[in-house]
């Protein structure tokens, strides 16, 4: 991160809110600044990457116990991110019982 910090000129401004970061490098200070505030605002743990997708998703649950995206994807016949993993869950603690 500290390179990309340094090649974008980030720089901290404090705000009312908390931590801003400011550049003038496009599209990649944007995002570098983002991620930036993420952390400032501790909540860079709820930045997740769904085991499924691969897709990088903001855990808005209040515990941040959320482990898929919950996003369908390729559209309507593509799978719902983490059923697989919670039918097979469901299928093993039935064979377990059985
Ligand atoms: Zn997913």
């Amino acid at each position: 991160m500290n390179p990309w910090i340094e090649r974008l000129a980030i720089q901290p401004k404090v705000g009312e809110n908390g931590l801003h970061f400011t550049h003038s490098s496009g599209l990649a200070g944007d995002l570098v600044c983002a991620v930036l505030e993420a952390v400032a605002a501790a909540r860079w743990n709820r930045l997740k990457a769904c085991p499924d997708c691969r897709w990088i998703f903001y855990d808005h649950s209040r515990n941040a116990s959320k482990r898929w995206c919950l996003m369908t994807a390729g559209g309507p016949d593509g799978r719902s991110c983490g059923s697989i993993a919670k039918v097979r869950a469901h299928r093993e603690r039935a064979r377990s019982s059985e």
